[in-house]
């Protein structure tokens, strides 16, 4: 697997910018370098541009190198940034399979570069045989969500690792919701496929999700492509900060995590004992997709009742769908309460 050859030729050849701190990375008294207004606060310098804190926390929690972790502004800054790194506008393509997230064929539009797509199967798993029917040379970067958003399984791994291990392409798989399945995930087989990359969130489980802070994992050789292109001082030093606070504090978000656990599966029984519901897709994720007669009219009164849901019912393979977000005990009351008068 030659990942140079799979990169784009200008950022192959692309000499990063070099920011003050690269230039000068040891401890002093006296910073001159970097036109920084001098007088102390707690914002007057920039902050460390591969934030090496936060990684070394991570790296503990996870048990992955510092330099197999790459931060960004949210899991979309690495899902652009992987696409402006591999795919030639106008020219290569990415391959999502659907139905799944928006982001990884919005991006794809931003850059000019096109979007092969390939069907799940009716349980909302991987379909190899469609994945090989849209693959073609042009396919630089595969995106695969599992658990996926939005059916919430996991997707089957056996078969995710066959596609990883067979084709000549990056293959990205975002974990944006891993901290709800009962499963460990990519990160454990990182080191055996040059070709993956692993995306996780704070935004999810973690409860950032107005922090902007997203991760990715693969080999330092890809990494080190992310780090190039990425905006030198990407994450800000507030971030930075909540985020080291936040990583010492996982009991609290493991517990929040039991609590929604417990709570989906409340909420799973509920919905299936109304009359409207017609199919409670199973979940790996902290939502559920329930399929309704007449998801649309529920939508409206949902809305005219104050809560506020996903319709889903246009996009593939979910017709008369809605995705719900697990709440809090009391939320998830009201809505099947609500649902009850409808
Ligand atoms: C919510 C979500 C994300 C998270 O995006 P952020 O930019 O990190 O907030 C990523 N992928 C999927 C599939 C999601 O549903």
């Amino acid at each position: 697997m030659n990942i140079q050859s799979l990169l784009r030729e200008n950022i192959k050849n692309l000499k990063p910018y070099s920011t003050a701190r690269d230039e000068f990375k040891g401890t002093a008294d006296v910073y001159l370098d970097a036109n920084e207004n001098p007088f102390p606060s707690a914002y007057n310098r920039y902050p460390d541009p591969l934030q090496k804190k936060v990684k070394q926390r991570i790296s503990e929690l996870k048990g992955i190198e510092a330099g197999k972790i790459f931060l960004g502004n949210g899991s979309d800054e690495p899902i652009d940034l992987i696409i402006r790194a591999f795919c030639e506008p106008g020219k290569d393509s990415i391959l999502i399979t659907e139905p799944t997230y928006g982001m990884y064929a919005v991006c794809a539009g931003i850059n000019n570069v096109s979007v092969k797509r390939a069907t799940l199967d009716q349980n909302f798993d991987l379909d190899l045989e469609a994945v090989k029917q849209a693959l073609d040379g042009s396919v630089k970067v595969v995106f695969l969500c599992s658990p996926n958003n939005p059916s919430g399984n996991l997707l089957s791994k056996e078969k995710i690792i066959e596609l990883i291990a067979r084709i000549n392409s990056i293959v990205v798989v975002d974990e944006a919701y891993i901290d709800f399945a009962d499963d460990e995930g990519f990160l454990p087989v990182l080191e055996k496929y040059p070709n993956l990359i692993v995306l996780q969130t704070f935004s999810k489980a973690w409860g950032l999700a107005g922090l902007r802070l997203g991760m990715a994992f693969a080999s330092e050789e890809i990494i080190s492509v992310l780090n190039k292109i990425k905006y030198p001082y990407n994450i800000n030093i507030l971030t930075q900060q909540v985020a080291l606070e936040k990583l010492s504090t996982v009991e609290e978000k493991n517990k929040q995590v039991d609590t929604i656990l417990h709570q989906r599966s409340v909420l799973t029984k509920q919905l299936q004992s109304l009359l409207m519901v017609q199919r409670v897709y199973p979940t790996d994720a902290n939502f559920v997709l329930v399929k309704m007669k007449d998801a649309r009219h529920i939508y409206d009164q949902l809305i005219e009742r104050s809560i506020i849901v996903r319709d889903r019912s246009t996009v593939v393979l979910c017709a008369d769908c809605l995705r719900i977000t697990v709440g809090t005990p009391e939320e998830n009351l009201k809505l099947i309460e609500t649902l009850q008068t409808l």
